[in-house]
């Protein structure tokens, strides 16, 4: 029989998911793409922006030594955005202007349409303006050579803006994770594809797995599922391990005589780091490498393969991303009853949040059995209690954070309604 030759802490299986893992190579990537990725270098200006003096409203651009109250002026041009005026303006005279377009030569201020008697070949100014109105100047937002993001910078759809202000349309950023989920199980069935047969379960963990991995920033696709037949095994395994940063398995990686897993990919050239981990749900995940690609074998449970992705596979897809993983916060929390674990190993347990004036209470969502998949649905954060430990009722352990939006409870906004929900 097979059993696990060494458990390992789960600190340590964190530290050599870790050490494993690298920053994916710098690429130029298409400012559409780059959301979530992180700047690999600085980001300098290329020029002042905005790169003119334009005008910030609709109107007329006049000299302010004319523009006193009851004046005429006649209106000798126009300049709308994208087309600067031919003309300049000289005393007396007036260019039409619209936002965003070009100050003319000879003018110092804007004067809104508002305050003038309208549209048209002359106008009358009903308010004084003064030098500089309404006049937005280039340069005010961004000097050339500033750095305007750093690198390290986590792109979002401000980042994206800037950078497109100063022309850029492709940025430096570590690559995108490339995930391949796959299933194991000669029990399992696409959902949406057929009825179940007796004995049969639907997949849901190849789906998970991919939900997680977008949701941590990487491109992910999911291939069908694998029987526990050691052929298809091997050939599945081996098509997912084609042109992937991280192959993501589930199941058959336990010591059961059809837990081939471990085993199919020793032969394909993975390289073992760990198989085993002291840690509940999830002792018999595996962890290898094969050249630069990082293979986790995730038990076939759904809890336990969504709570392993969670704590180490998704550490290691922001680690290739360059990233700081500020999605998944760590808070203090108590409980109202005395919790016991007698695994022998770490326990995340699933919990509810609440906010009270002690602090965040946790409370666990029911049953913690590794299949309850609906228990997923229900939990705030995992509390850690560790192996072997009694957590006195009030007293503090540590929490990982799932959705840090209940977080937003400790700010005093309205709780969202499926955090009233989930309380129950
Ligand atoms: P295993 O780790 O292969 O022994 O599987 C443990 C349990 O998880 C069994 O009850 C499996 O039927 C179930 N399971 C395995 N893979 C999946 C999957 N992809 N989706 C849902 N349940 C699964
Ligand atoms: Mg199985």
């Amino acid at each position: 029989m097979k059993l696990f030759e060494k458990l390992i802490d789960h600190r340590e299986a964190a530290r050599l998911v870790g050490e494993n893992t690298k920053r994916l190579p710098v690429e130029d990537v298409p400012l559409e793409d780059a959301q979530g990725l992180a700047l690999a270098e600085d980001l300098k200006a290329r020029f002042d922006s905005p790169p003119f003096d334009n005008s910030a409203v609709d109107g007329y651009a006049v000299r302010s030594a004319d523009a006193t109250e009851g004046r005429t002026f006649e209106v000798v041009d126009e300049a709308p955005a994208g087309r600067p005026a031919r003309k300049s303006v000289g005393e007396g005279e007036a260019i039409k202007i619209f936002t965003g377009g070009v100050i003319p030569e000879g003018s110092d201020a804007v004067v809104m349409v508002e305050n003038t008697s309208g549209w048209g070949e002359e106008f009358e100014l009903k308010k004084a303006a003064a030098a500089g109105q309404n006049v937005r100047r280039g340069g005010e937002d961004v000097r050339k050579d500033d750095i305007i993001l750093r690198a390290g910078t986590e792109i979002g759809a401000p980042e994206i803006a800037l950078a497109a202000t100063q022309g850029y349309g492709k940025i430096p950023v570590y690559r995108r994770p490339r995930v391949v989920a796959l299933s194991t199980g000669t029990e399992l069935v696409p959902p949406g594809e057929r009825d179940l047969s007796p004995g049969e379960i639907y997949d849901s963990n190849s789906f998970a797995i991919v939900a997680q991995a977008r949701e941590a920033g990487a491109e992910a696709r999911r291939i069908s599922a694998a029987s526990d037949e050691p052929d298809a095994l091997r050939n599945a395994i081996e098509e997912a391990l084609e042109n992937a940063d991280v192959v993501v398995t589930s199941g058959g990686v336990s010591v059961g005589e059809k837990d081939l897993v471990k085993s199919t990919m020793t032969d394909l050239g993975v390289r073992q780091v760990f198989w085993g981990v002291k840690f509940k749900p999830g002792k018999p995940l595996f962890f290898g490498m094969r050249d630069d690609a990082g293979v986790f074998g995730l038990p076939g449970n759904p809890v336990s393969a969504m709570v392993c992705f969670d704590l180490f596979v998704r550490p290691a897809l922001m680690r290739m991303m360059g990233r700081e993983d500020r999605k998944r916060p760590r808070v203090q929390v108590y409980f109202d009853e005395d919790v016991h674990n007698r695994f022998g190993r770490l326990h995340a347990m699933r919990v509810s949040l609440q906010k009270t004036e002690k602090g965040w209470r946790a409370e666990s969502v029911g049953a913690q059995g590794s299949g309850l998949v609906s228990s997923l649905t229900k939990a705030d954060a995992l509390a850690l209690i560790g192996p072997e430990s009694e957590v006195r009722s009030g007293e503090f352990v540590e929490a990982i954070v799932l959705r840090e939006e209940v977080l937003i409870g400790e700010l005093g906004t309205e709780s969202t309604g499926r955090m009233v929900e989930s309380r129950g």
